[in-house]
This record gives structure tokens, sequence and C-alpha cells, in this order.
């Protein structure tokens, strides 16, 4: 933990006690603050109390008291409206931060130096967090990860001269966290994603920048028009940049992912040009797809301005296990590869996925988003055969109809048996049997993380079972489907959407 003495003696408003609120809480009052803490929820509440923070309604408060207020990222600082603890906050004229503050905050007071890399981007930001981290990890160095993967910021060691912090930031913790100075800012890619919460695209962009713009030196991705526009500001700025791109293959300097390679193009006098193959993206197995070249891109490029050595990156390339739920590669049985990419929850994360592999078995389905699958249908010569899961059976029936081979599974468990009985039977050299449902989970699972989970062990087994076609999976399809195919399910999604 690193405890925040920058408000030593002060008393601060802590809104928001689930995800990183507690550990912030922690965090302050193991620095010398007291904490007035309080939250939406009675059960984040009782949660505080157990931890020795006694809930205090900060509607009742005298906002004058207070040195900031400390706000999850989960509350709207500006869109679409201000949050009420941020009206109030304004209206006594109390500053407000989130947790990577008080981080950036210690981290100022004790460590000015510290190296810090900070990661955003639309897409591809726990990706390339983890691969940065688990190379510099490999490489020997002194790393912690966190912020909005896995750890909270504050429940990490504290910034020291040899110590590299590498934390994944999210538009709203960067909103939140005025003074974000990294030695290292990469902005990998913006696409329009909670616009609602940011109100226009150009908002959402300008924050974005801010990380890069205030870091030492950028990476900045080149393939989408806000993130150019920004590359090219810096550059006119002076600013030290380096750009990462797999659409543009003339771009002199940047780090190009091409051809399922990292290469580079170095400017000589006289207009000549020298070029440099630095990495075959094919040694590194979880980093498959065009999308995860630009991530190994920006990990390049970040790695070597910390000076490791090429080789040195290169083997914690390979070596990268991946994330768990992202196109995560969870077995191969015979010729079978199995492919949990639990994390695709609309079409637009699926379609990377499609884009991955060959000869794809594919387990898609749950509670659909807007426009289903109809986006993929460019994709779909790709697909041997679907297995339709949970409540957008019937819906995505109607797509597939037609154009790809369908089976109606009803559950995970069915749909992987089947999925792996025809990808078996195949005549094709390397089948995958891959979950990416382009779907929310919520009509059958808890969350994503639950769905993957269920997968695996749905792979396991099968693998650890008698044979890959199970009467038992085939009993329990006969029974989901004789029962109400599904609508259960999606009548209870819609309940649980309306408190979500
Ligand atoms: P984030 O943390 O930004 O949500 P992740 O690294 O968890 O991103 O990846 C989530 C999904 O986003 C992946 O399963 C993949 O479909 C897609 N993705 C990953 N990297 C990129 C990228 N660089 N560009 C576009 N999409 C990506």
């Amino acid at each position: 933990m690193i405890p925040v003495s920058t408000f030593s003696g002060k008393t601060v408003a802590l809104f928001g006690l689930g995800g990183s609120g507690l550990s912030t809480a922690k965090a302050l009052a193991a620095g010398g603050a007291s904490v007035f803490v309080w939250d939406d929820s009675q059960a984040a509440l009782e949660k505080a109390a157990e931890a020795g923070f006694a809930p205090y309604d900060l509607r009742e408060a005298d906002w004058s008291l207070f040195h900031a207020l400390i706000l999850t990222p989960g509350a709207p600082l500006t869109h679409p409206a201000p949050h009420w603890t941020v009206v109030k906050a304004q209206e006594a004229g109390v500053e407000v931060i989130g947790d990577v503050e008080l981080f950036l905050r210690e981290r100022a007071k004790n460590c000015p130096h510290a190296p810090l890399i900070a990661i955003t981007g639309t897409n591809g930001k726990s990706t390339t967090t983890s691969l940065i981290a688990h190379i510099l990890r490999e490489a020997g160095a002194d790393v912690q990860m966190g912020g909005n993967i896995g750890v909270p910021i504050l429940d990490l060691e504290p910034p020291a001269e040899n110590r590299i912090h590498v934390v994944e930031c999210s538009t709203f913790q960067i909103d939140l966290a005025p003074s974000l100075n990294p030695s290292v800012g990469v902005l990998l890619n913006l696409t329009p994603d909670h616009i609602d919460r940011h109100g226009t695209m150009e908002n959402y962009a300008s924050i974005k920048q801010r990380l890069v713009e205030a870091s030492d030196f950028a990476v900045v991705g080149r393939d989408d028009a806000f993130c150019e526009a920004i590359f090219q500001y810096l550059k006119k700025l002076g600013h030290a940049v380096v750009g990462i791109t797999n659409s543009q293959p003339h771009a002199i300097g940047a780090v190009r992912c091409e051809a399922g390679a990292l290469r580079r193009t170095f400017a000589l006098p006289a207009m000549k040009t020298v070029e440099e193959a630095l990495f075959d993206l094919s040694q590194a197995p979880a980093l498959r797809g065009a999308h995860n070249g630009q991530n190994a891109a920006a990990a390049f490029a970040v790695c070597e301005r910390l000076g490791l050595t090429h080789d040195r990156i290169y083997a914690g390339l390979k070596s990268y296990p991946g994330l768990a739920h992202r196109m995560e590669q969870v077995a191969r049985y015979g010729k079978v590869l199995f492919v949990n990419d639990s994390k695709a929850t609309n079409a637009d994360a699926a379609e990377k996925a499609l884009l991955s592999f060959d000869d794809i078995y594919w387990i898609i389905g749950g509670k659909a988003k807007e426009g289903g699958v109809e986006p993929l249908r460019g994709l779909f010569g790709k697909v041997r055969k679907a297995y339709l899961i949970g409540a957008a059976t019937e819906d995505f029936s109607k797509t597939l109809e037609g154009a790809v081979a369908f089976e109606k599974c009803g559950t995970l468990d069915v749909a992987t048996a089947a999925a792996a009985r025809d990808a078996q039977a195949s005549g094709a050299a390397e089948p995958v049997v891959l979950l990416s449902p382009a779907c929310a989970s919520y009509d059958q699972f808890p969350n994503f993380e639950k769905r993957g989970d269920a997968f695996r062990e749905a792979v396991e087994d099968l693998i650890t079972g008698p044979s890959i076609d199970t009467p038992a999976s085939r009993a329990a399809e006969d029974e989901w489907l004789q029962a109400d195919g599904g609508a259960a399910a999606a009548e209870a999604d819609e309940q649980r959407d309306e408190t979500i």
C-alpha cells in the first residue's frame, strides 16, 4: 500500500466505495487523513464499516470542512451531468480528484523521477499494460502494475528510483488526475466509446490527449484520425513522440506492424531510407491479430525507450502469456485449438478474433447488443459452423440463416462439446473452437470472466472426460431446449438491466 501523506492532518470526503474506493480510503487514513466515506450502495457502506470507516452521509455534510473530494471514476465528473457530490464540492470550492492523482502527488513529493508508464486508449489498454509489465519483469526490472487493471494504484508498492510503475488509465481516471505526468505516456487508439460520459468525441479525445501531452516521452497510435491528429500536434510542439501504426507503411521512424512483423523505417540524408526488420509476431502466440500488432508495437517502443535491448524485448514478446478471456488459448486437444475470448461482448471485439483465425467453430450468444452479429457478415466465410447460446439465439439464427451452418445449443457446455466434436471431425488442419460471443453475459453468467471460466472448465471436462461428444452434454441440451429455450434467461436479464 502507498500511504497518502499529502493529506496528512486534513479532512477529505470520499465518494464511491466499490472498485478502488476502499483501498483509497485505507491509503488516506494510513497517511494521516480523516476520511468521510459515502456510497449509494448499502452493501458498500457495510463493507466500509467493517473495514473501520463509519459511513458519513455527504448530502448532510458541511462541505467547507473538506480539503478534497476523492471521487470514484465510476461517477460522472461532467457528463451527462456532474454527480451530486461534484456539484456540492464545486459550490464549496473543494477540489475533485481520484486515486491516480493521490499516487501522483506521493510520487512528486517523495520520488519525482520514479519511472511511470501510463497507458490509455479505447481498446487494448489491459493487453498493452500487462505486456509492457511482462517484458520488463522478464528483463529483471522491479515492476509494479495496476490502476485500471488488477490492483488499485494505491495498493501497489510506493514509487522508487529503480522501480517502474506500469499503470493503465481509463479516461475517467485521467479526468480526475490533473497532475498526470508520466515518464512515458501511451495512447493506442481512439474510437467512439462511453461518449455519453464525455459529451463529445472531441472532449473524449482531449482528455486522452492530456496523458501523452504531459508525458516526457509519448507513444501514439497513428491508425485513426483522432490519434493521428494528436501525433501531428505533438510533433509540431517538438514533443518527444514516436508513432506506432499498422496502416501507414511509409511512416518514417514509427514502429509498424506489417504482415505479422514489427518493422521500422529510418530516414537517411538525400531522401534515402533504411528498413529495419524488428520482430516476427508469429513467434508470440498470445499476440495474434493486427490489433495485437498495435499493442506489441507500443510495448516495443516503450521498452526500447526504457533502455532494454531488442533481444530482451523479443524474449518478453515471445513468452507473454496473454490475458485471461482475451483470445486466450486455453487448450489444444489433438488438432483442435480452444480459444477463450469471453471479453468480446460486442461485434467490434468479436471481429478481432474472427480476423485472427481460420476454420472457426464459433460459440456466440448471450445478451445481444444493438445490431447483433450483422456487422460481422463479411467474416462469416471464416466460420465453419456457429453454436448459439443464451437469449440471442433466435435473433442470431435469423442473421446466420443461409450464410453459416449453425446449431442451437442453449448453454455453453453443450455448445463447447458440440463445437469440439465438429472441429475434431473436420478436415481442417488447425480448427479453432472459439468462444467470442459478441454479447454481454448477463443472461446466463454474472460477468464475462465467469463465462470465460465456465468455458475453460467445459474444455477441461472434455479433455479429461471419456469422449469429446458427451452424453451428459446431450442430455443437458435436450433439457434446456425443452424447458423454455432461454426465454426465462432473457427476461431475467431485462430485469437486471434496469438496475445496472
Ligand atoms: P481494454 O483494456 O482497453 O478494454 P483489452 O486489452 O482488455 O482492452 O482488450 C479487449 C478487447 O479489445 C480484445 O479482446 C480485443 O478484441 C480488442 N483489442 C485489443 N487490443 C486492441 C487494439 N489495439 N485495437 C483494437 N482493439 C483491440
